[in-house]
């Protein structure tokens, strides 16, 4: 049960909150959003989320009224007031307001900001890993916005979750871009891959700090254009987000990768991240 909303500077309860009809985010998807892993009551990478909200709020023409630090604080102060204490998810939403419906930005703009803290439920087979397969990546071309628009990443988990597998695999011209709803990675002659920061994907928080691990245990990396013929021969596959961290991949398509297990170099990383979640800032 979700307890307390952050709605525009006040803290309301769930059920108390009301959400105007015309709210641009509810019409157009006219809106930017950001999901946080709190572990323990600590948010993880908070301020890197928050800069990210931000850069997203400015390509959509939006502005962002609150600087990072008070809004920090509010999420901070939100997380205080959750009698749970345990594990939870921190979702972050900005719209452009509300206002008669119309596909111009209205003349005065009274963005909606909220926050919500949800209990994390996500059942992940970590130990065995999980399937995935290759959809066409049928996005706009401003995937680097973390856009509330999501529908086509919805259809493409959907079919994911209808033909049993976990996630979807973008592809685009023949190119691995991301997965619906999460950064793709695979380890080729010891080397990870993962596919570089284009217009075409999300800057992800997780993938950054995977990157940043790789630097510190001297583990090679190469941020390149990977086709869909080479997933299939990977020695190892993962997916990353701040939600599910780091989840091996074992199949892709009925195809087996590796030996059909989750990789050495995956658990490596999924155990560092997992004893630095504290650590990052
Ligand atoms: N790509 C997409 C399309 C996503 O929705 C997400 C989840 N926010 C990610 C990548 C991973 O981003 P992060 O590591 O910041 O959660």
């Amino acid at each position: 049960m979700v307890s307390s909303i952050y709605w525009n500077g006040e803290f309301i309860p769930y059920g108390e909150v009301k959400v105007p009809l015309e709210d641009r985010g509810y019409l157009f998807a006219d809106g930017v959003y950001e999901v946080i892993r709190v572990y323990g009551g600590k948010p993880f990478a908070l301020g890197r989320h928050l800069e990210r909200l931000k850069r997203s709020s400015m390509a959509i023409e939006l502005p962002f009224l609150l600087s990072t630090e008070e809004l920090s604080a509010a999420a901070e102060r939100l997380i205080a007031l959750d009698n749970k204490k345990g594990d939870t998810i921190l979702y972050i939403q900005l719209t452009r307001g509300a206002a008669p419906r119309s596909h111009i930005f209205p003349d005065v703009v009274r963005p909606n900001l909220w926050m919500m803290l949800k209990p994390f439920l996500k059942e992940i087979d970590y130990r065995n890993g999980v399937k995935a397969i290759t959809v066409p990546d049928e996005r706009w071309s401003r995937c680097y916005i973390k856009s509330i628009s999501l529908l086509p990443n919805v259809l493409a988990c959907q079919k994911a979750r209808r033909e049993g597998a976990f996630e979807s695999i973008m592809i685009r011209d023949g190119f691995v871009t991301e997965g619906s709803s999460s950064n793709f990675f695979m380890i080729d002659e010891g080397i990870l891959k993962t596919p570089p920061l284009t217009n075409y994907i999300l800057p992800g928080i997780t993938r950054q700090i995977v990157l940043e691990l790789c630097n510190r245990k001297k583990i090679k990396y190469s941020e390149t254009h990977i086709g869909l013929g080479e997933i299939y021969c990977a020695q190892e596959i993962f997916l990353t987000s701040a939600t599910i961290e780091i989840v091996p991949v074992v199949c892709v398509d009925r195809v087996n990768i590796g030996t059909g297990n989750p990789g050495e170099k995956t658990v490596e990383l999924l155990n560092a991240y997992r004893e630095n979640v504290s650590v990052f800032p």
